[in-house]
This record gives C-alpha cells, structure tokens and sequence, in this order.
C-alpha cells in the first residue's frame, strides 16, 4: 500500500481485525464477576422462567367462571404469600394473593387488592370487571425451557448478568482476558503527582493519555501492565518493547508514530518484527500503526495510536476497541450510530472523515464544541459525543447526521 495515500477508515478496521486467529483461551467465572467480559459459549436455560404461573399483583385469585356465576362476590379462601405452594382454590372462593405467589390450581384470573372489598360476612367482592387471565405473569413467559438466552459473542452488561442468575447460573464461561502492555512516549511527558502543577519545568506537560488508555482497556475487560513512560531513545524503546511483549496479548503505545526523528516506536517494532504505519482519512486521529512483535514462542500484537489526547481517544474507539473486542471473540465490534439533528454549522468541508465533538441539547439537537482541535481535550469532556461527518460535507442547521453516544463506546 502507498504509505503516504490516506487510507480510509473502514479499509484500516478490516486490514486491522484481519490479524486476529480464532483460536482463544476461555475461563469460568462467578456471574457476579462477568460485567463486561465476552461469553464464550451460548447459554441455555433449564428451566422455565417464571417457573410457575404467578401473581403479578396483591390482590385476590379466583376463577373467572365462578365470578360470573356469582355475580362478584367469592368466599375468601386461602392466604398465599409469595414463596409458599397453595392448595388447590375451592369453587366459589376467592384467595388473598401476593405478587409472586403461586396461583393456586382451580385459579385463571387475579384482581388487585384495590379493587376489591371485604364484606361484612368477611366474603371478597370483586368492583372490577376483570378479563380471565389478567394479572398472571405465566410459566415460561420470560424464557422457555431449554431456549437460548445469551449467545457467544455477547458482551455482558448487567441486565444479561441478571438474566443468567435467574436462570440458576452462578458461573459464566467467558473468553480470557486480553493482557494488554501500556505504553506513553516522550520526553515531555509528566505524569500527575511527581511535579506539583506550579512547578512544571517548560515544555512539560501531564501525560494525560495514560489515564484515559488504562481506564477504556479496564472497561474492555482487559489486564493492563503499566510500563509507565518510554523516554524518546530507540534503544530503551526497543528493549522496552520485547519484554512487554513476551507475557502480553497486545502493545499499545500513544504518540511517537509519526515521522519525526524523535518517533522512535517505528524502527523500534520494524527491528523487533513488523510495521503497518497508516495515515488515516480521518479527522482527528491521522497517524495510526499496526505491528507485530515476535516473540519466544508466540507473536504479540502492536498498535501505536497518535500523541494528541483527542486523537489518541478517538482512534482508541474506532480501531484499538473492536480490536480488542474481537481478540475476547466479541461479536458486536462497531459502535451505534443514532440519525440526530444538528443544530450547528460546520461549513468547510474536509476530504478525511471528522467526527466532530457535540452534545445534546434539550430541544433534541446537537451543538457543537467550538474548539476541534485534536489537542482540546475539554472538547471531549464537554461532549457527549462525536457526530461522524463523511468527506467533503458541510453541516447546516437542520441537517441529519450520525451520532455516536460516548457513554456507550467508552464502555
Ligand atoms: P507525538 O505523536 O509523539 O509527536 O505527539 C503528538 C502530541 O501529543 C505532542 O504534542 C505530545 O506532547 C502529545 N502527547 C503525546 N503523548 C501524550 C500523552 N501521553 N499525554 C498527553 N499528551 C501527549
Ligand atoms: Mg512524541
């Protein structure tokens, strides 16, 4: 490939993904323990859920026949809280029932306690005119037994870490974790806490992308090993780089991907194995590098993102994530995108992809950060997300475009 043509985002994705073998290593893990991580297998339930006809209200169950028969007004009968078997309900009767408690045999129908009055005679009548059936959550309506609930490839979220308990299970078999070696480059870097803020020497500044990188991969069910800062030298690059890559899934590295004579990380994998360095059509977030790392007995994967915050977090969404997503056998890789109205102009056009930091506003529209640079890292903290603007379009007030929610792809 010409390396100094723009690669489009999309060719970049699939050239990426390509690299990653099917074959992965898979773990039992407590259910509590399982946010985030990928399934490894499809879950299928042995019971049916609910696992018996029950009452979805307080109230009172009886059947529909004898209500009509008799004009409304049932004996009361038994009492059944939840988490106690009934006996059968006795014609012409009506039993005080609590949501969650089995429906007794005989039963087809319940009534809220609300609409229901106790009789001098202590007999039920019923001021409502109930449909037969109604109030009954019934057996298997959730889940039928031995249907798929979860598939392989799901990511876990809670509400599928619930469904899983109440299908009785307490483990969950999911792909390894992938170890991912975090590296930050150069020189200037300072990281939070040795220099107090005030006493900055000039042309330092925080490293900041490491902060970010390590919470994204940890949301992404990776280990990460910190290898803290790699001064611009490419010995110490080089020699960084193969150990972290003997005991790692992956390397990731932020700046120092460019062409710049203190970009070290370039030669630093060519002599260590193999480089793809890719100047992306997109906006921000150009330089992004791809490798491979050999190492005894096994090859470690490489990805250098840019320097710039906003770049690095960017390109981190839209390539290192459903990387790693695909190394832990995810099935859903790409971010959602929702049609959302802009309430902003953006009048050049450019020929690489942007995606533009706005947020939502409340009359259902985008506004935008004034500031795009793809150093303003206020912009992504203001945002609450990114709209993705193809080449060459110009947004008027009114228009339709893309959105990407960051609180879903930064989880
Ligand atoms: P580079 O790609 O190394 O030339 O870096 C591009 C820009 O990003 C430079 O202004 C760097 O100072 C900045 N940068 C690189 N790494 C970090 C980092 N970890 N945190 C904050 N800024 C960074
Ligand atoms: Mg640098």
């Amino acid at each position: 490939m010409n390396k100094s043509a723009l690669i489009p985002l999309d060719t970049a994705l699939e050239q990426l993904l390509s690299n990653i073998s099917g074959d992965r290593q898979c773990e039992w893990v407590s259910t509590f323990e399982a946010d985030h991580r990928v399934l490894a297998e499809d879950v299928f339930s042995k019971i049916d859920v609910p696992g018996f006809d029950n009452s979805a209200m307080d109230g009172y169950a009886f059947n529909h026949a004898d209500f009509l028969s008799n004009q409304g007004i049932l004996k009361a009968g038994q009492r059944i809280p939840a988490g106690h078997f009934p006996d059968k309900l006795s014609k012409g009767h009506a039993d005080r029932i609590f949501t969650g408690a089995p429906v007794p045999q005989g039963a087809d129908t319940v009534v809220m306690q609300e609409e229901c009055e106790t009789l001098e005679d202590g007999s039920i009548k019923i001021q409502s005119q109930p449909t037969a059936g109604q109030c009954i959550r019934f057996k298997g309506e959730d889940i039928g037994l031995h249907s798929k609930v979860l598939a392989s490839g799901q990511r876990l979220d809670p509400a599928s870490l619930g469904l899983a308990a109440s299908i009785g299970l307490s483990q969950l078999k999911v792909n390894a974790r992938p170890k991912v070696a975090l590296f930050s480059t150069g020189d200037e870097l300072v990281m939070p806490g040795d220099v107090e803020p005030e006493k900055m020497k000039p042309g330092a500044i925080f490293n900041s992308n490491r902060f970010f990188l390590k919470t994204l991969l940890l949301r992404l069910g990776c280990t990460v090993t910190d290898f803290g800062i790699l001064p611009d030298q490419l010995d110490k690059t080089r020699e960084a780089f193969s150990r972290a890559a003997i005991d790692n899934d992956l390397i990731l590295t932020s700046g120092g991907v460019s062409v710049g004579e203190e970009d070290h990380v370039k030669p630093a994998i060519q002599s260590l194995g193999k480089l793809d360095l890719w100047s992306l059509a997109i906006k921000p977030g150009k330089p992004f590098a791809y490798g491979q790392v050999l190492a005894p007995h096994k090859t470690t994967h490489f990805i250098g993102l840019p320097g710039n915050p906003v770049s690095s977090l960017i390109t981190f969404l839209l390539l290192a994530k459903p990387f790693i997503l695909k190394l832990q056998g995810a099935s859903e890789l790409r971010a959602s995108e929702f049609a959302m109205r802009a309430d902003f102009t953006w009048p050049k056009a450019d020929k690489r992809r942007e995606f533009l930091r706005v947020k939502r506003n409340s009359r259902g529209g985008l506004d935008l950060f004034p500031n795009q640079s793809s150093g303003v890292l206020t912009s992504a903290v203001w945002a609450d997300g990114v709209v993705d603007n193809p080449p060459g379009n110009v947004i008027k007030p009114g228009d339709q475009v893309q959105f990407i929610s960051f609180s879903q792809w930064m989880s």
